[in-house]
């Protein structure tokens, strides 16, 4: 099975003309990043595998992909989270209330006092069958479906005519945005990426950890952000993107990237801007409701 050749549109945001591609109709169900991230599953040949086993937050856009890549391979998923919060688990929404529909079986380990990685290791005892991924795809083999990407765009490119692109997208891990820049490096496109978690020293710190010595451009916010937390800055623009491009971003990432891109335009303004939907859509369903209670409609 292939998944590829997302659609290209094009839109204005603040005056400013970009182009989005559109990996978050990718598949229904299996889109954004974390299929790009996770396409070498897809595409592999394991007879012998019928579990896969990841850990990480029960409202991670991985655990729905991970669930969505189980169904098309026929496997079950073991998910293991340190917990899952009573509101979550009385009304599953967002990613993973998408999960469980996919029977993905999402496994709190908090009361055994062990965390997820060590829990898998000395409890569960992976065998042949199973294969454990890491969290939030933050993996070498990660490139191979981010190469993908990078083709798609880098062929695109060469389509439209004397245009200085610039990648742009927000990074968590930074492993899409890593990989991106060293398959573009050598066609001349940059990519810009902002810190949505942990800050800078901690995704060069990730960055360099998978070996890639070449990092993206890094654009920072002049104020401390926390991962997950509710910023009146990032509403206001995800609310003023979805009014002025009509297309749905994500509310975890996509807001800060936008609010640094704007920041960075006046001063590039000669670059046309190629920004990435990286999916995430359905991790909106229980954001949403967090951010209209905060500051109302
Ligand atoms: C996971 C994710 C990211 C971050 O990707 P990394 O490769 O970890 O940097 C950004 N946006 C969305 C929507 C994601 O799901």
């Amino acid at each position: 099975m292939k998944l590829n050749n997302s659609p290209i549109t094009q839109h204005k945001f603040e005056g400013i003309e970009f182009f989005l591609k559109r990996d978050d109709m990718l598949h229904p169900q299996f889109s954004g990043n974390k299929a790009r991230k996770f396409m070498y599953l897809l595409q592999s040949e394991q007879p012998q595998i019928k579990t896969l086993i990841s850990y990480g937050s029960p409202q991670a856009n991985s655990l729905y992909s991970l669930a969505a890549l189980c169904k098309l391979k026929g496997w079950k998923l073991e998910y293991y989270v340190d917990r899952i919060p009573d509101w979550l688990r009385d009304k599953p929404i967002g990613n993973y209330g998408g999960a469980l529909k996919l029977r993905a079986k999402v496994i709190a380990v908090h009361d055994t006092s062990f965390h997820p990685v060590d829990f898998i290791q000395t409890v569960r005892c992976p065998d042949s069958s199973c294969l454990v991924v890491a969290e939030g795809g933050r993996e070498q083999d990660a490139q191979h479906g981010i190469k993908g990407l990078a083709d798609e765009i880098v062929s695109w490119s060469q389509s439209q005519k004397s245009m200085d692109f610039v990648v742009a997208l927000p990074s968590g891990t930074g492993t899409t945005s890593a990989y991106l820049q060293q398959f573009l490096k050598p066609y001349g496109i940059e990519v810009i990426t902002c810190p949505c978690v942990g800050g800078k020293d901690y995704l060069i710190d990730q960055i360099q950890s998978l070996n890639i010595d070449s990092l993206p451009q890094i654009q920072q916010l002049g104020n401390k952000h926390h991962f997950g937390k509710l910023y009146h800055n990032d509403y206001q623009i995800w609310l003023a993107l979805l009014e002025q491009t009509r297309v749905e971003f994500d509310l975890l990432y996509d807001p800060m990237m936008w609010q640094c891109l704007l920041n960075w335009h006046p001063n590039n303004s000669d670059k046309t801007i190629l920004y990435i939907h990286q999916g995430g859509v359905l991790g909106n369903e229980s954001m949403l409701p967090r951010y209209q209670r905060k500051f109302g409609r």
